[in-house]
């Protein structure tokens, strides 16, 4: 970044800005309608006023901009002030100036700028009027010149200050010093670039200076010895004369204004004067004046003037609209179906509608203008309506102001209304505010609403006491309704799984037994199944029904499921099916147990070629132990010799006991028909201990075995029950005790 050198007039230059007290002076109307106009003509979004301090730059005036000022040795017009013509950038960043400067690198991250130095009488640059752009680009020739005359307009104000200034250096300074300055003071009289003028205590011209004839247009010679009054505009003269009375009664030592002046050609001129005494030993001796040529500015002021009024009209114009609006909306209202009641800061009725004429039975006559808590608040509530408004006027905090609440109303035969209300509020200008609230008589709605609530708390409590599960399912497979049997039987909470997908409620698992009935039911078939589901450690058997909802236009629109839970009876029925199954006595599979056992094993004897064989048992005269110890015993003895016989045997080989003293093993696997052989020896070993019985009592037992063999199937399940049967008769005849092998292969 490349520091500017000061100017070679740094020293006179700082002494005359601060000796014009600019800097840090509160804002000034004339400099920021320069720098909007600056603005606004070279479409930039920044204009300012810099004035050019010892380390900062200032700002008079900143159109666009938040800060007040900056560091001198940041600042783009420190360069500018040491030239006579504009300085332009067009892209900062591309100029060794100012391409690391913080206003072009930081936010503010300048990229064009143009400013004009703003020169004092002797050539002093103040400061500037300058331009700022966040975008590169190029100033026309118009708009610097544009820029130019705004800088020179700005500069005209900087040379009014300053000639108020020596004015008033000169006015306060003794008569010795003026006369030893009086060639200076010539000059600078003559020369200044405001008018300037010595004005007897009469008004009448003493001295004038060549600027000054220039602005009235009269040379010295038509004005020296003549009044300003002849001069002024007449529109203007009261004021000016009120307060040069004010200078001469000493109420003040100075006064500005903006008059108008009369030319010979019969135009107006304005002008900036500025108006001082000079006293002589304390009297008023004559005043000293100086006048601004502010035309320009003021055409630019009556420019301003009329955009102002165009935008007047337009807001005019769109008052207009509104009011049209207004009456279209005042149409709606009049027409609306709910009551629309408005009253003002003090609760009175100042809109009443003809719906609020129906609901409430009182005409807009009627209520306009009486408290609306009399006309339409219940009783019981009055007192906390008046003190809610009340609070609401106060505080402005308003708690209940766009709520749609249910309130109860008072119609004029005095029953009470349920209804929907909405209250809502327009701050008034320096007044209460007003508010107005739509009124929605909804005693119908409420009746099915309480209709339906009763219709659902019966469902509810005869499907809560059901002990069946009851559920609605809706298409998108989430609950509708749920009853408590839901908690008691899977730990679901009935409230909480309204809303959620069967998945989400009774989790993968669930809803993967359950899938296939809801699309079935969803696409509008009754389907029903059993599953299980886990309790604990034991298991739940649910029977499921479920049967589509169906909309009379014939769309499914969601399931009603129903889960019994069937666990007894399922249990029930496998116990009888045990029961019908096996042998009360012993506990072995009983006849028919064994027929579906022997089918099956002939089935895989046939299917593998491997040997089958089939042993009966039949107990050696076993009748005599019923006839010596009694039924019980023989009961006992069948038992065990049940238990023994079991225990001669592989698991997979059927043991099953087929009446009385008979008892039969199907033999599977065996390789040979001599193993069979051994297992028959192996069962009368197995018997020939004595069998101990309870009381003590011990017997001895002995069976005969006769076992069919075959080694293929060639032969069906009778042929072996017959081989099996003449087996065991040949054991019996062989006397008894024994056993006998029939193999059916050789027959
Ligand atoms: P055998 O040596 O020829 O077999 O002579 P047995 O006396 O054993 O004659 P059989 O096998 O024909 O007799 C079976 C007897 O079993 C007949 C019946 O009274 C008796 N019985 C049948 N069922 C039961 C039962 O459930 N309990 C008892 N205690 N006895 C039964
Ligand atoms: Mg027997």
């Amino acid at each position: 970044m490349q520091q500017p050198p000061l100017p070679d007039n740094e020293p006179q230059r700082l002494a005359l800005l601060y000796a014009l007290d600019l800097l840090d002076s509160p804002n000034e109307p004339v400099f920021d309608t320069l720098t909007r106009l600056a603005a606004r003509t070279l479409r930039v979004p920044t204009a300012l006023v810099s004035l050019l301090d010892t380390n900062r730059q200032w700002f008079k005036s900143r159109a666009g901009l938040d800060a007040a000022e900056t560091p001198r040795s940041q600042a783009f017009c420190a360069h500018t002030i040491l030239k006579d013509e504009p300085l332009v950038v067009h892209d900062a960043r591309l100029d060794p100036r100012f391409r690391d400067n913080p206003l072009v690198t930081g936010p503010l991250a300048v990229r064009a700028y143009a400013g004009v130095p703003l020169r004092s009488v002797e050539g002093l640059a103040l400061g500037t009027l300058c331009v700022l752009d966040q975008s590169p680009r190029e100033f026309t020739a118009d708009e610097l010149a544009t820029l130019a005359d705004l800088a020179d307009l700005a500069r005209q104000e900087l040379l009014r200050r300053e000639a108020s200034l020596q004015a008033r250096t000169l006015a306060q300074a003794d008569g010795r010093l003026l006369a030893q300055r009086g060639a200076l003071v010539q000059t600078l009289f003559e020369h200044a670039a405001v008018g300037m003028a010595m004005v007897g205590l009469d008004g009448s011209w003493l001295r004038v200076n060549q600027r000054i004839c220039d602005i009235l247009g009269r040379p010295a010679a038509a004005l020296i010895g003549h009044t300003f009054q002849a001069v002024t505009h007449p529109d203007d003269l009261n004021a000016d004369l009120t307060q040069m009375q004010a200078l001469l009664q000493g109420e003040r030592d100075q006064y500005a204004m903006e008059k108008r002046y009369l030319r010979p050609d019969g135009t107006v001129v304005w002008g900036q004067l500025t108006v001082g005494i000079v006293r002589e030993h304390g009297v008023p001796a004559w005043f000293v004046a100086t006048v601004d040529d502010i035309s320009s500015r003021k055409a630019t002021e009556h420019a301003l003037a009329m955009l102002r009024d165009d935008l007047e009209r337009r807001v005019l114009d769109r008052t207009e609209q509104l009011r049209v609006r207004s009456e279209q909306l005042e149409a709606i209202l009049e027409n609306a179906l709910d009551a629309f009641v408005a009253i003002d800061g003090d609760g009175l009725v100042i809109h009443w509608n003809r719906q609020a004429e129906q609901t409430f039975g009182w005409s807009r006559a009627e209520a306009t203008g009486q408290p609306l808590a009399q006309l339409i608040i219940p009783p019981t509530m009055r007192e906390a309506h008046v003190a809610g408004m009340a609070h609401m006027t106060r505080t402005g905090e308003a708690p209940v102001i766009g709520q749609r609440m249910e309130l109860p109303a008072m119609r004029r035969d005095g029953l009470t209304l349920p209804c929907e209300v909405t209250i809502n509020t327009l701050p008034q200008t320096g007044g209460k505010p007003v508010f107005f609230a739509f009124l929605h008589d909804i005693s119908a709605r409420r009746s099915a609403q309480d209709a339906l609530l009763a219709s659902e708390r019966r469902v509810r409590v005869i499907t809560d006491n059901l002990p069946v599960l009851v559920a609605y399912v809706d298409r998108e497979q989430r609950y509708g309704f749920c009853n408590a049997t839901y908690r008691t039987w899977l730990g679901v909470d009935p409230a909480a799984a309204v809303g959620q997908h069967v998945a989400a409620v009774l989790g993968e698992q669930g809803y993967a037994l359950r899938r296939p009935l809801i699309e079935r039911a969803l696409a509008g078939e009754q389907a029903e199944a059993d599953i299980e589901v886990p309790q604990g450690d034991d298991v739940r058997h649910l029977h499921l029904r479920y049967f589509p909802d169906t909309a009379p236009d014939g769309q499914v629109q969601g399931l009603y499921a129903l889960a019994t839970d069937v666990t007894e009876t399922r249990l029930a029925h496998r116990q009888l099916i045990q029961l019908a199954r096996t042998d009360a006595l012993t506990g072995l599979p009983n006849r028919r147990a064994f027929e579906e056992a022997f089918d099956q094993a002939m089935a895989r004897h046939r299917r593998t070629g491997r040997p089958i064989a089939l042993a009966f048992m039949d107990i050696d005269r076993f009748k005599l132990i019923n006839d010596t110890h009694g039924h019980g015993i023989g009961d006992e003895v069948l038992q065990t010799f049940a238990l023994r016989l079991t225990s001669c045997v592989r698991m997979t080989d059927t043991v099953a006991r087929l009446a009385g003293d008979e008892f039969v093993i199907i033999l599977e696997g065996l390789n040979h028909a001599h193993e069979a052989d051994i297992v028959a020896r192996k069962i009368l070993a197995a018997i020939d201990h004595p069998f101990e019985l309870s009381a003590g009592l011990t017997l001895p037992v002995q069976t005969s075995i006769g076992i069919a063999y075959q080694a293929r199937g060639q032969h069906g399940a009778q042929a072996l029950l017959e081989a099996a049967d003449r087996a065991l008769y040949a054991a019996k005849a062989a006397g008894r005790n024994t056993h006998c092998v029939i193999s059916t292969d050789a027959a």
